[in-house]
This record gives C-alpha cells, sequence and structure tokens, in this order.
C-alpha cells in the first residue's frame, strides 16, 4: 500500500486513477493550488474549493482510493492583493471540511511581500484551527526561500512537528530534518529529483520524516512516482520498513495529526462501486458497465 501525498487529480484522467490503484496506491492528498491559467475572480477559487472536497473526493472513490485534500491560497496568486484578501476570507469557510488534513501548499515563490504577507496569515489560521502546513518550497533560490519559510514558521509560532517542507533536495534536507520538520520530496521525471536522487536520500538520512510525493498536475509529471521509486527502493537494497515509512507511514503521521485522515478509512472502506453517484452524476459514460467489487478485492502488496 502507497500514500501520494501530493498530487493535483483534478488535471488527471480516469486512466491514471486506474493505474494508481493497480500500482497499490490506497490514498491521496491534493493540495489546493495554481491552476496555470490565473483566476480573476474569488469565485473561480470558491468552486476549485469545493471540487477539492466534493467532485473529486468523489471521483478518487469511484477508482478505489481515498482522497483528501489541504487548504490555502498559493504563493503565486498570492501576488494579486485585492483578489488574495477575498481568497483569505473564503477559507475559514472551507478548512474545516471533511477530508482537509492541512493548510497549504503556501509559501513562497518570487519571495515577494505579497507572498510573505498571506503565508503568514495562513500560518496564523493554521494555528487557530489546529491543522499542519503544507509548504511549497520556491524553484527559484530553494535553499533562500526554504529557510526562510521555516524561520518565518518559527517566528509565529508553529512547531515543526506540524510542519511538511516540500519540493526538497540535497541542499535542504539536512537543515529541514535537522530542525525538526517532515521533509518532503516529488519525484519528477527526467529533471531535479528523480527516483534515483530519492534513493540516495534515504540511504544517507534514512526514513525519518522523509516523505515520498509526485506532485503530478497538469505539467509533464508522474502520478506513479511513489510506487516507482519504492520499487527502485527495493531493488537498491533499502529495507521494506524504511520503503513503508517513506512512502506511507510518514505522511499518514505528518497529516493524520488533521484528524481528519485515518488508515480505517481505506482499511475499512465500503467497496468500489462504480453505480454511485453524486447530484446525479457519475464518472461513466452512457453503455458501460459499472466496476462493483467485493471486499477482497482490496490491493495489497
Ligand atoms: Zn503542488
Amino acid at each position: 500500500m502507497y500514500i501520494d501525498p501530493h498530487i493535483h487529480v483534478v488535471s488527471r484522467t480516469t486512466d491514471d486513477y486506474e493505474a494508481m490503484r493497480k500500482a497499490g496506491i490506497v490514498a491521496i492528498i491534493e493540495p489546493a493550488f495554481w491552476l496555470g491559467q490565473p483566476r480573476t475572480e474569488v469565485g473561480s477559487f470558491k468552486d476549485y474549493f469545493s471540487t477539492l472536497v466534493g467532485w473529486e473526493r468523489f471521483r478518487a472513490s469511484q477508482f478505489g482510493i481515498v482522497h483528501y485534500c489541504t487548504m490555502g491560497l498559493n504563493s503565486k496568486e498570492a501576488n494579486n492583493e485585492p483578489l488574495a484578501e477575498e481568497v483569505m476570507e473564503l477559507l475559514p469557510l472551507y478548512v474545516g471540511k471533511e477530508g482537509v488534513v492541512a493548510i497549504g501548499e503556501i509559501g513562497y515563490d518570487d519571495q515577494t511581500e505579497a507572498e510573505d504577507k498571506f503565508y503568514r496569515l495562513q500560518l496564523e489560521l493554521a494555528k487557530e484551527v489546529d491543522l499542519p502546513v503544507l509548504i511549497h518550497t520556491p524553484h527559484r533560490d530553494k535553499r533562500k526561500g526554504t529557510i526562510r519559510s521555516m524561520d518565518v514558521s518559527e517566528e509565529h509560532g508553529l512547531d515543526p512537528q506540524m510542519v511538511i517542507v516540500d519540493h526538497n533536495n540535497e541542499e535542504t534536507v539536512k537543515e529541514v530534518l535537522d530542525r525538526g520538520y517532515y521533509a518532503g520530496f516529488t519525484i519528477y521525471p527526467h529533471t531535479k529529483m528523480g527516483s534515483e536522487r530519492m534513493v540516495e536520500i534515504v540511504k544517507q538520512y534514512g526514513p525519518e520524516r522523509i516523505i515520498v510525493n509526485s506532485a503530478a498536475d497538469w505539467g509533464i509529471s508522474d502520478p506513479l512516482a511513489v510506487p516507482k521509486t519504492a520499487d527502485l527502493m527495493r531493488k537498491s537494497g533499502i529495507p521494506e520498513d524504511h520503503i513503508k515509512l517513506v512512502t506511507y507511514q510518514n505522511a499518514l503521521t505528518a497529516f493524520g495529526q488533521s484528524g481528519q485522515m485515518d488508515e480505517q478509512d481505506w482499511l475499512n472502506a465500503a467497496p468500489l462501486d462504480q453505480t454511485k453517484k453524486m447530484s446525479g452524476n457519475s464518472v461513466l459514460r452512457g453503455g458501460q458497465t459499472p466496476r462493483v467489487e467485493g471486499p477482497s478485492d482490496i490491493v495489497e502488496n
């Protein structure tokens, strides 16, 4: 069993869902993020947030995967200040919904003043509602942005145990772990963090508080990055209990602090039943045969 604790499935296909389930992914977390096209109205955020706790959660369940999400204003769109103010008013309505396991992904993109302002406001929100925080670290000036993210989080009094710092690499991992944070790693095909480098990091730092994810979205990315990395770890001689920690248990421990994510959610899930509908809508198209499975069909590996 695997958890992919960072994947933007709204932009993935049903083929992806089927492949993920077949590969042993039982649960996923979808962080609220940027859609590529900048939003111009607060209503677009509202409908997106509703999708994350509504339709997408249902759609995942139709492929045998338990879907959770994080709520937040992403750093890129924090730079549209008037709109960002409106999103901040909207967020409290969503952070308490079922299946919301953190505030995120928040943090810095270009490390502007506006990004800093809304990052801090959302750290305060996380404290208020007692949810973990998922930090998106910038792709440019990564090391500086990562350190600043942790400094500001500490300035606001957050416990590092409640914070997952994501998109780490070899330059950031040591400090993030030393300071007591969870360290997320995104496995990007063909670039930056590949599975081979992830294997080396786990060999060097061990499995404690390290979390592997795909961050698969509408760009070139791989929704099977977590199971594929686990396979490579196996071939490289990393012990099975270490693999379980970095591809399953650590994510569950970190985001489970929300009180919204429990292993029983998938171990005792109702059997997959594609005859189900949400508001009268199903994932089936005319004439397709629904898949209906018994409890014994749960993937084990
Ligand atoms: Zn993301």
